[in-house]
């Protein structure tokens, strides 16, 4: 049972409900066990929806419908497959795509990417846990794959009391996957690789990029298996070079090259050291993308991790030529957009030169943006035009 008037929030449209807008005293948090399913109830005694708890986090507990009829279980987690898998096949010529991506398709703490038929599942919460039997024959009777990975290996799954492991659900897992992207096929790692294997939530901000590659000199910082640099050199780059700490990202790099006969430079180490390296050797692009991991993973990690985006962004545009283009990226949602933006405008300044933002990219449309929940707005990608000032 919920507090007096807490339950405007949820009645808005947002799933989540905190410690400090439960009744304890009717309701003590600590009776339940983690991933309990419950009713959540207003201070009235009103049916809210039903959701599940963890007594153990901050957030304590995740809407999972509000429908009295159907309670969790197999056939609601049918039902929100198939309205995801909907939006996915009306948009998507093949089926390459985030299936279901969490709280935005009102499936909190779910995470489900597609390979064609091989489907790779990553659970974050306690309460998604204790119905993993059921998310996956929920998955055998919408999509019917014929191999399905639990990649339940992120750190968040340590906040929830949960252990990080991976292990195959159903079939034979391939240990690489062909993801056909921007006239590229790409090799890409599944159980080794990161994440679940591929970035879609980039796919739009790759085709950006791709638009304004023909001819140009193209340096892809972060690229991981050579998303944005490899679809550059398809649509026509004079040359591009790929920078990764990853080995086996470049190795998957090097493979897709190969592959589809594409030309592409693979420099293997720290970004930071790498751009300080390739400045110092008076390289030069025409287009530079930088895609850093979340350098602001939790707030507290917000000044620190600032002062790094504007490090890496003025390290980026060193590296332009004149009238050169950066593509700034950063899934931080902790770091807002206009933030990004400044660290870009700093850098300009600092070096003397001029920034016009010419293009603004977001997330995917696999990765829906959920309203009323600010946090699944998290990518953040701003086309720059840079040039000398005068
Ligand atoms: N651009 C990629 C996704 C990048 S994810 C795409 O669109 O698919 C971030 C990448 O940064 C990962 O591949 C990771 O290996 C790499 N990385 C993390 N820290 C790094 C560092 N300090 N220097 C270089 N690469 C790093």
């Amino acid at each position: 049972m919920l507090k007096p008037q807490e339950e405007r929030r949820l009645q808005a449209g947002h799933l989540w409900i905190f410690s400090n807008e439960v009744n304890v005293a009717a309701t003590p948090l600590t009776a339940f066990t983690p991933g309990e399913h419950v009713q959540v109830r207003s201070s009235h005694d009103r049916f809210l929806g039903y959701a599940y708890v963890n007594p153990r986090t901050l957030i304590s507990g995740r809407l999972l419908g509000r429908d009295p009829d159907y309670p969790p279980g197999k056939s609601l987690l049918v039902h929100r497959f198939k309205v995801a898998l909907a939006m996915r096949e009306r948009l998507y010529p093949a089926p390459f795509y985030r299936l279901a991506f969490g709280e935005a398709d009102l499936l909190p703490g779910l995470v489900v990417d597609r390979y064609g038929s091989v489907l790779v599942a990553q659970i974050g919460t306690a309460g998604m846990e204790a119905m993993k039997g059921e998310i996956l024959d929920a998955l055998v009777k919408v999509i019917d794959p014929t191999a399905v990975l639990w990649k339940n290996d992120s750190s968040i799954r340590e906040l929830e009391g949960l252990e990080r492991y991976v292990e195959t659900a159903l079939g034979q897992v391939p240990d690489m996957v062909e993801v056909p992207e921007g006239g590229v096929v790409f090799r890409v790692p599944l159980a080794a690789g990161q994440k679940t294997g591929w970035y879609f939530d980039q796919a739009g901000n790759r085709a950006l990029l791709a638009r304004h590659a023909a001819g140009q000199r193209v340096l892809d910082v972060f690229s991981y298996a050579g998303s944005f640099g490899l679809q550059a050199a398809r649509a026509g780059a004079a040359e591009v070079t790929c920078v990764d700490s990853s080995a086996s990202a470049l190795e998957a790099a090097a493979e897709t090259a190969a592959a589809n006969e594409l030309e592409v430079e693979l420099l293997k180490g720290d970004a930071f050291d790498m751009l300080e390296a390739l400045h110092a050797d008076r390289r030069r692009f025409d287009l530079v993308v930088i895609d850093p991991p979340a350098f602001i993973k939790r707030k507290k990690d917000h000044p620190k991790g600032l002062a790094a985006y504007r490090r890496l962004n003025q390290l980026a545009m060193q590296m332009l030529d004149r009238d050169g283009l950066l593509l700034s990226c950063s899934c931080s949602y902790h770091l807002g957009p206009g933030e990004l933006t400044d660290s870009v405008q700093r850098a300009a300044r600092h070096l003397g030169r001029f920034a016009q933002l010419i293009g603004v990219g977001a997330q995917a449309p696999d990765h829906p943006v959920h309203p009323a929940i600010e946090e699944t707005r998290y990518l953040r990608a701003f086309l720059f035009r840079v040039v000398d000032s005068c």
